[in-house]
């Protein structure tokens, strides 16, 4: 009966026993660590420092794709900020570009178009707009026309370090530094703006600085390259004893050019005191930083040497870094972006209304295209004008001028250059390209568009020294 029943069992067979599944064990690892908490920026009002470097090309900067240039400073200042490689300034010459800097106007509104003007006390500065919100405003100028009582471009700034002889950084930065320190302990916030001269003529910096980018002798025997350009000097450069005692014993043009980049190496360094200065002194996570110049200059492009005429980008590109306590670091934007930009920036950046007058726009406004845009471009004595976009350039001639012997300018010619294409601006595609001239011609009535005010020139008080060092400067005639 047992075996029938085990016979007639339809109890399936019990399943094999399964070795045990090997235990694979994880790899230890370190469980993701959290992400840092953010740093705790201060509110604002913050302190702003604008640097303007007078004369200061925007391509010597290492980070514009200059590899030869040394400035460690401004890559630290860059590294917590943004770099704007295509900034240009409305206008080549000093006075009026400062007064597009602090008015966010350009020249075709504020009406000065020389070293020789001053601005209307009808318009409303930056630092004026911000003594309405509490701050102290103070200036170190290094050039007498820039003074108030010249040119009236300081308008609201209340401690003045006014332009005398032309002082080089290691003359300037004592009274920045001694400004900084004394503002440390203080309620109300401040804005500074310094005014270096390095990068203009004479350049000069200490021998270790100037011998940095030029390895030959000054005065070889043999070496002829100053003599080649000597006529294409402005003609008071070349009677003036201010210029000639500067180029004396020069045989080198490149010489010279090597001064020009070793001078902003020595800046660089003074820049880096100053930035030490204001984080030593606990101000720096509280200061809005910015660095920029009123123009460029020619190292010989179209045989303009060591003057700031023309509109080419030797003058018009300059080097413009923004640095805001709590935005973007390390960031570099390719727009096309202009010197009127700045002051509508700083005033965003605080929090406070941009008013209505002022052209530029917040530089650091995130809906901004990184790419595009277009910049308005004027020159001294309104003998030029043009327009810079992404890709071209226009110059169009406005006056006969002799001023510079190898660029004359004859009112009517039309200069149009492929920036992709020729970089350099050798050749004038203007002839074979009508309609896009036609374009970019509508776009410089269209850019200076919208006003809000008619604006009067007044005259600048030019007194005699003021007028010699203007004519050895090479200003004017
Ligand atoms: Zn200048």
């Amino acid at each position: 009966m047992i075996a029938l029943l085990l016979a007639c069992s339809t109890e399936p067979p019990a399943p094999p026993v399964l070795p045990p599944e090997p235990i694979v064990e994880a790899p230890e690892q370190p469980p993701p660590l959290p992400p840092p908490p953010p740093k705790n920026w201060p509110e604002p009002p913050y302190n702003i420092v604008v640097i303007t470097a007078d004369t200061l090309r925007g391509d010597m900067l290492p980070m514009n794709g200059n590899e030869e240039l040394y400035t460690p400073h401004l890559q630290r200042l860059a590294d917590q900020g943004v770099n704007f490689t295509r900034a240009y300034t409305p206008i080549t010459t000093t006075l009026p570009a400062h007064a597009s800097l602090l008015s966010s106007l350009y020249p075709s509104d504020h009406r000065a178009f020389s070293n020789v003007s001053a601005i209307s006390s009808r318009i409303q500065t930056l630092p004026e707009e911000l003594r309405l919100h509490g701050y102290r405003t103070a200036a170190h100028i290094n050039m007498p026309w820039l003074n108030p009582e010249v040119s009236n471009v300081p308008q609201g700034i209340q401690d003045i370090r006014r332009g005398d002889r032309v002082r080089k950084a290691d003359k300037t930065l004592p009274w920045v530094l001694d400004y900084v320190e004394g503002r440390k302990d203080k309620e109300d916030p401040f804005f500074l703006w310094i005014h270096f001269v390095d990068n203009h003529t004479p350049y000069h910096a200490p021998a270790a600085y100037d011998s940095l980018y030029f390895e030959g002798e000054k005065g070889s025997p043999g070496e002829t390259s100053m003599e080649e350009i000597w006529h294409l000097f402005p003609g008071d450069h070349q009677r003036s004893e201010y210029f000639l005692s500067w180029v004396d014993g020069v045989e080198s043009a490149d010489y010279i050019t090597g001064t020009y980049k070793g001078s902003l190496t020595w800046l660089d360094q003074h820049i880096g005191l100053l930035m030490n200065a204001l984080e030593e002194s606990g101000q720096w996570d509280n200061t809005i930083f910015v660095f920029t110049a009123d123009h460029g200059e020619s190292l010989g492009e179209h045989d303009l040497w060591f003057v700031h005429g023309g509109l080419y980008e030797g003058t018009t590109r300059i080097p413009l870094i923004v640095r805001v306590p709590g935005g973007p670091e390390g960031v570099s934007i390719d727009r096309i972006v202009s010197l009127v930009d700045v002051a509508p920036t700083v005033l965003a950046h605080n929090g406070f209304d941009v008013p209505e007058a002022m052209r530029g726009q917040d530089l650091l406004e995130p809906d901004l295209p990184t790419k595009g845009g277009a910049a308005l471009l004027e020159h001294t004595g309104r003998q030029l004008e043009g327009v810079v976009t992404e890709r071209y350039k226009l110059i169009v001639h406005l006056k006969d001028t002799r001023i510079y012997a190898g660029y004359p300018m004859n009112k009517g010619t039309v200069e149009l250059y492929d920036l992709q294409e020729d970089p350099g601006e050798l050749k004038n595609i203007a002839e074979q390209n009508p309609e896009l001239v036609a374009q970019l011609q509508g776009m410089i009535p269209a850019l200076k568009e919208g006003s809000l005010e008619e604006y009067e020139a007044l005259s600048g008080e030019i007194n005699e020294e003021i007028n010699e060092q203007l004519q050895a400067l090479g200003y004017f005639e």
